[in-house]
């Protein structure tokens, strides 16, 4: 039979990761001729959700057991968690999930697509769990139910990546990440578009080592398994790894953006919003730069934050009445107007920036001059004068052009689908 297991929560701002906590646990299970049936996943939940562990993932995976395999395969599932998670830190809760099932079944996927776009309670995860005869595992408050339960719903069709991710011995964690700067550029090289996120490609920053003290050396993002774990050859480490594993993941798929109308937009959420911009780009303390954009229900702020760097250079070019489509994270803020923190910016359409040109002379062909307002023009040298209608209206070039726009990797959402894969994957927004 199949039985799917489910994990979130076990990570803090200190240390630890859920996918390590999940490396862990199927390393076990495979020493005990446990063997998994697809790929491991690793589902990122909705990010803007104020209740969120660092990188906000979960992970999942199903194994083909016997009947009685079964209470060893939770032993050790249990166990993991126990011995890894970062239960003496507050807001760490976590929550594992059995579920013996040969279907995912349609509510639980509901559910799952709820946890990545929208907020869920512990409540709702229970209620379900009981009603689809899962079974939970809470420790401490045990939030981590939902994530888990999110994870073993999400059967990734729509679209998906995976991702290769080595650790670090236990000795070395918290120190600094030796990875040879050199055989990453070569690996990107070798590799990009099939991996992503290798580079920032603005200053050259490598992108595959975290910053964070969790047991992760690097992480290397690509379309498909084969090609991670080739690129992972490539990668020179320059401390022992203590091991991989290769997740199949909805990061860069955009899973947790929904299309919706201005009226509709609600905090928390992340949308695609089409509109027109409404007012002018301002930039305020911080560098950040806010401007608004309307369609037929309403108004909403969009913002580019600092950290988005040159990304804010697009936003700042834009001028009342051009046609966008806005892509980010809802968030909202007392006595302001909801503002979608953006992720991804298309350009439809530049509103035309009208100039009037003072006409040229018919006889010597310079510009003519200004005889004042609405008085006409004059060529002072050949003394010839012409009426102000003789004017030219020119449409000034725009310092923008019409396409899509996104985000710096380092300023980039998990879930959010680099551009890179959208032209690899031919799919238009
Ligand atoms: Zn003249």
């Amino acid at each position: 039979m199949l039985l799917h297991v489910g994990i979130d929560d076990t990570d803090s701002k200190e240390g630890m990761c859920t996918t390590y906590v999940g490396a862990v646990a199927i390393g076990g299970l495979k020493a005990q001729g446990v063997k998994l049936e697809e790929y491991p996943k690793l589902i990122r939940l909705n990010p803007n959700w104020k209740l969120k562990t660092r990188g906000n993932c979960a992970i999942a995976f199903t194994t083909r057991v016997k009947k009685h395999q079964i209470p060893a395969v939770k032993e050790t599932v249990l166990r993991a968690v126990e011995e890894l998670a970062e239960l003496h830190v507050e807001t760490t809760n976590p929550g594992v999930v059995f579920y013996e099932s040969e279907r995912v079944p349609v509510r639980l996927r509901k559910f799952s697509k709820k946890v990545v776009q929208d907020i869920v309670t512990i409540d709702e995860a229970e209620v379900l769990a009981r009603k689809i005869g899962a079974e939970v595992h809470k420790f401490k408050l045990g939030r981590g139910i939902i994530g888990a339960l999110a994870a073993i719903g999400n059967p990734l069709e729509r679209d998906r990546t995976f991702e290769l991710i080595a650790y670090r011995t236990p000795e070395n964690r918290g120190t600094l990440r030796k990875v040879d700067a050199a055989s990453v550029v070569r690996m990107n090289d070798q590799t990009f578009p099939r991996t992503f996120d290798n580079l920032d490609p603005f200053t050259g920053e490598i992108r595959i080592t975290p910053h964070t003290p969790c047991p992760i050396l690097y992480g290397i993002r690509g379309e498909d398994a084969e090609t991670t774990l080739g690129a992972h050859e490539l990668v020179k480490a320059l401390e022992p790894i203590e091991r991989f594993i290769v997740y199949k993941t909805n990061q860069g798929t955009d899973e947790h953006l929904r299309r919706a109308k201005v009226a509709g937009v609600k905090p928390y959420w992340s949308v695609i919003v089409e509109g027109e911009v409404s007012s002018a780009p301002k930039i305020i303390l911080g560098g950040h730069v806010i401007f608004s954009m309307r369609d037929k229900t309403g108004e909403i702020d969009c913002a580019a934050y600092e950290p988005t760097r040159q990304f804010r250079d697009v936003a700042k070019r834009l001028i009342v009445g051009d046609k966008v489509v806005a892509y980010g994270g809802v968030k909202e803020k007392p006595e302001l107007p909801l503002t979608i923190n953006l992720e991804k910016l298309s350009i439809l359409k530049l509103a035309p920036v009208l100039r009037k040109v003072n006409p040229t002379c018919p006889r010597c062909g310079k510009r003519m001059k200004s005889e004042g307002k609405g008085k006409g023009y004059s060529c002072k040298r050949c003394k010839v004068r012409v009426s102000a209608s003789a004017a030219k209206i020119v449409e000034v070039r725009r310092e923008i052009e019409v396409g899509a726009f996104e985000v710096p990797p380092r300023a980039r959402r998990h879930l959010a689908r680099p551009l890179v894969r959208v032209a690899y994957l031919r799919r238009e927004y």
